[in-house]
């Protein structure tokens, strides 16, 4: 028999879930230890996949500096895209507000560290001591500032040492990847647990459905907007280019990423339409896109965001505006260290939850719809990873005459 697709096992798997909380409340126990044992399986990887993923992007980042000022323009592309988009998925989950208004049972209690003053935070991300900061959950940030350094400096030591180091990094990235994938195959049984439970305790099922409908809504609506205002704006004005022809031009790599899920599998199709359709230079493709799939995300930034906003929102959190500052700059550094794989995205936010002290079931409310919006988030960062290696390209001064 074909294997059904994830996504439709986790569709089914849904509405079962709601059909079970419905119907079978009193017997919830029976099958809520799913996702309590998949939400624990999500943790248990969240450290080493932090420190691997950013100690190797940054290493191999730091490398690519002898290419000067090629590097530096491309970061700056990054992180000046990821942030639009970020701000984007800020300005809407504030208007909107998905979370907030139904009666969602969730006002319970929530992690300690949610008082805390942006500038303590700022103090607090140095650890006095990493084992400490690995072992409370409350101290990614200070795992994440730790990571930084940790990959810059490795490019500053002999070669010998620095080879090693990469390479150890890379192959421990390398199996927790093997990893998570092997950790996502359970999704539909992980999700059935955590919605059939949340349905049996929620009293406003219908609330709460509405509240999922407009939080979808403002993803995609964040999505739109950066993948058809802001990047093409970019492309238009810095890179002098016409967005329609570009757009035309990536077809191929888009639907792929839709369909796929993952800017990694999509790399080898993003290289080449670059590269033939638009006509950049092999130079300037080979070294901004696969770092681009690799950490620039900005559909994923946005959508980490509006998660976390929206779980803040059914939580009856008010987020201040230093919190939110926070949730914006954790953002910026989850969505780096997303890996270009399906749903590396629903992973990271549990990061950003664990540094702004929400209480990680949040994730359990978005887990549901994560997997569609992953297609749609997926085609933003490789939009972006192509629109930022044709303006690249073009302040290179190459000509493209493709797509002029
Ligand atoms: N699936 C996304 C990508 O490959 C990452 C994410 O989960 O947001 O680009």
């Amino acid at each position: 028999m074909k294997k059904i697709q994830l996504h439709w096992q986790i569709l089914i798997a849904l509405v079962l879930a709601v059909l079970y909380g419905i119907f079978l409340p009193e017997y919830i126990g029976y099958v809520s230890w799913m996702g309590t044992v998949f939400l624990r399986a999500l943790k248990m990887i969240i450290i080493p996949l932090v420190l691997a993923s950013i100690i190797t992007g940054v290493a191999n980042m730091g490398s690519a500096e002898n290419l000067g000022r090629l590097g530096l323009k491309t970061m700056l592309y990054y992180i000046l895209t990821s942030t639009f988009a970020i701000v984007t998925g800020l300005i809407l989950v504030n208007i909107f507000k998905p979370g907030a208004g139904a009666d969602l049972n969730f006002t319970q209690e929530v992690g300690g560290h949610i008082d805390t003053s942006l500038g303590e935070i700022l103090i607090r991300i140095i650890p006095d001591n990493l084992f400490d900061a690995m072992s409370d959950n409350g101290q990614m940030l200070s795992i994440i500032f730790f990571a930084i350094l940790f990959g810059f400096f490795i490019t500053r030591v002999n070669e010998k040492s620095k080879r090693m180091l990469t390479d150890f990094f890379s192959a421990v990235f390398d199996v927790i990847m093997q990893l998570t994938m092997f950790i996502i195959k359970f999704t539909p049984l992980g999700i059935f647990g955590l919605v059939a439970e949340k349905v049996a305790e929620v009293d406003d099922l219908i609330g709460l459905m509405q509240s999922m409908g407009l939080y979808m809504l403002v993803v995609l609506t964040g999505l739109f907007l950066h993948a058809v205002i802001t990047l093409p704006l970019i492309t238009r004005f810095i890179g002098r280019v016409n967005p329609r022809k570009h757009f035309q031009a990536l077809r191929i790599p888009l639907i792929t990423a839709w369909s796929t899920s993952s800017s990694n599998a999509t790399l080898p199709l993003t290289i080449q339409a670059v590269e033939e359709n638009d006509g950049v230079s092999k130079k300037i493709a080979n070294f901004t896109l696969p770092l681009g799939a690799t950490i620039n995300m900005d559909g994923t930034a946005l959508y980490e965001c509006v998660a976390v906003m929206f779980i803040a929102q059914a939580y009856g959190m008010d987020m201040s505006v230093g919190q939110q500052v926070l949730i914006v700059v954790t953002a910026l550094l989850a969505s780096i260290g997303a890996a270009g794989i399906p749903m590396a995205g629903l992973v990271m936010i549990t990061i950003i939850l664990t540094v702004v002290g929400l209480p990680l079931e949040g994730v359990g409310l978005i887990l549901a719809v994560d997997r569609i919006l992953d297609m749609f988030r997926t085609a933003t960062n490789v939009w972006s990873d192509s629109c930022g290696a044709v303006v690249i390209a073009r302040t290179e001064g190459e000509v493209l005459e493709n797509i002029v």
